[in-house]
């Protein structure tokens, strides 16, 4: 039977929630326990497929094809599983499917109100992440900050879920902020103590409190902690705030919180095995090199909307013990620099992520080209493949109107269009070509030589593809398309082999990288670069 671990936040968001669920769940995991996440977020958006970056940062892709929270990023690194379309829910997909539900007849007779159908949906959701992971133990972080209007019909569910399944088989992690006053010179508990009773309110007794602070607690503050808030003081977990994110596992482990919490699950406590995650902060704190790379976006003042990718330029780091400097480069400011040489001076090596619409293109296309030209390593990915594209039918096969549709749907050589399928789609929401596809990996090449395998399976997150009408004119001027889906005849991956290392994939590589196991293409850009002269 499964367990229910819930993670709730209180006086203020960006409190690491996410951080503090993943961490918990790799105690559990690297004790035998089968762990599976869940993310409530408490907007009316369906998922955040349709935001913009810019609102909301990444949109992560799960292998089935969900459209995620970017938290599910840090889920699926801390311990390296895949998760699904049960993982990140929002109001907007459990309030559509009660309203499909009521259209449909299900509930005839009844009026439909929040409490029991809203809440009913949210928790068949939680269990739908038991069942469809087999998991010993779920762990379900509620998105916002306790006491906003959003979240309280989730809040509710999970007092339900207590109150039907009882103290063994739920738990409840609240994570609150414990502010250090200067002048006075002291952490103050007040705010915990404040949003406890908010939590408490609403119905709900945190089992455990996670407090985020600049340095230790004491024992007579968790006392207090513990006394005002009606947790046992070994029960009061401090998370001090730390240079490292892979250290915070290890603090929760030294205050033996998967302890508590698999004693009040009444599960064994199986020994532990955290070697690979002590090695992998032994290597993080002792890089003894460093390298610059530019990425080129049009999102760069929200470092989060290309979290995975720089996790991933990490992770490959990692495996070199080098420190990876990014060089925010604008592509928008691009497009009218002149002096390059300037832009790119110290970097090693050049990405362009994904992305959508014309903003900033012409720059990316100015930085592709520059790296091409210059034997600098290249990394493109989605959006940066089909504009490396771009830039080569331009430049070298002289087609110099080649575009995408998606920036000027009638322009005379369509390098990039639209695959006949989505030609008739109208609802912008869901309908991209989501999740693993397989690409068929041509043997004697790089994708072939970093990969060592000849079928991969890659996360996707497009509309617009490489025109296949354009491929003999792209191959007998050097371009080399390395990976393609074979069912759709679809490119996947194109390289360049006169340069270097020049390479592009359609597909998203962050999304599988993870800090003890760097993904292929990321680690080979990370090795060309770190040996570029
Ligand atoms: N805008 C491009 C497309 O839809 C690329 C998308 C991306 O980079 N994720 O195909």
């Amino acid at each position: 039977m499964t367990k229910y671990v819930f993670v709730t936040g209180g006086v203020v968001s960006g409190l690491g929630k996410g951080i503090t669920a993943s961490s918990l769940a790799l105690l559990l995991k690297s004790r035998g326990y089968k762990v599976f996440m869940q993310k409530f977020d408490p907007y009316i958006n369906v998922d955040p497929g349709t935001m913009s970056p810019f609102q909301h940062g990444e949109v992560f892709v799960t292998a089935d094809g969900t459209e995620t929270d970017l938290d599910l990023g840090h889920y699926e690194r801390f311990i390296d599983e895949e998760l699904n379309y049960t993982s990140n829910i929002t109001t907007g997909k459990i309030y559509s499917s009660v309203i499909e539900k009521e259209r449909h007849g299900d509930y005839l007779g009844a009026t439909v109100q929040i409490v029991p159908h809203i809440t009913n949906e949210i928790k068949n959701k939680i269990y739908e992440a038991g069942t469809s992971s087999n998991a010993d133990i779920v762990i379900t972080e509620i998105g916002g900050t306790v006491g906003d209007i959003e979240s309280q019909a989730f809040i509710e569910a999970l007092r339900q879920m207590r109150n039907e399944q009882g103290r063994e088989n739920t738990l409840f992690v609240h994570t609150t902020l414990v502010p250090f006053i200067y002048g006075s010179n002291e952490l103050k508990t007040k705010p915990t103590q404040h949003s406890v009773m908010d939590l408490r309110g609403m119905g709900i007794q945190p089992d455990i409190i996670v407090c985020r602070a600049p340095v230790e607690l004491d024992e007579n503050l968790k006392a207090k902690i513990s006394l005002f808030c009606s947790v046992p003081v070994e029960n009061v977990i401090d998370s001090v705030d730390v240079k490292n994110i892979y250290q915070i596992p290890i603090n929760y482990y030294n205050q033996k919180m998967d302890e508590i919490v698999l004693k009040q699950f009444n599960l064994d406590i199986k020994k532990s095995n955290l070697s690979e995650w002590q090695q992998l902060i032994n290597t993080v704190n002792n890089l003894n090199n460093e390298i610059e790379i530019s990425l080129v976006g049009k999102y760069i003042e929200l470092h989060d909307a290309y979290i995975s990718v720089v996790e991933s330029l990490k992770h490959a780091g990692y495996f070199y013990k080098t420190k990876i400097n990014i060089n925010w480069v604008d592509s928008e400011k691009l497009e009218d620099e002149v002096d390059l040489d300037k832009i790119f001076k110290n970097s090693k090596g050049i990405l362009v992520p994904g992305g959508f619409g014309n903003r900033g293109i012409e720059g990316k296309i100015k930085a592709i080209q520059y790296a091409r030209e210059k034997n600098i390593p290249f990394l493109g990915l989605c959006l940066g493949l089909q504009l490396a594209v771009i830039e080569f039918a331009r430049n070298v096969c002289g087609l110099k109107e080649a575009s995408s549709t998606e920036f000027d749907e009638l322009c005379q050589d369509p390098i990039i269009d639209l695959m006949a399928d989505q030609k008739s789609i109208v609802n912008m929401g869901g309908t991209l070509r989501l999740g693993n596809y397989e690409c068929h990996l041509k043997k004697n090449t790089l994708a072939y030589k970093d990969y060592n395998q000849e079928f991969i399976l890659e996360r996707h997150r497009h509309r617009y593809e490489v025109n296949n009408k354009y491929r003999d004119i792209l191959e007998k001027n050097g371009l080399v398309i390395s990976g393609i889906n074979d069912k759709s005849d679809l490119v996947e991956i194109i390289e360049y082999p006169k340069h270097p290392h020049f390479i592009a994939c359609q597909f998203h590589p962050e999304f599988k990288s993870r800090p003890t196991k760097p993904h292929p293409l990321f680690k080979s850009f990370i090795k060309a670069s770190i040996d570029k002269k």
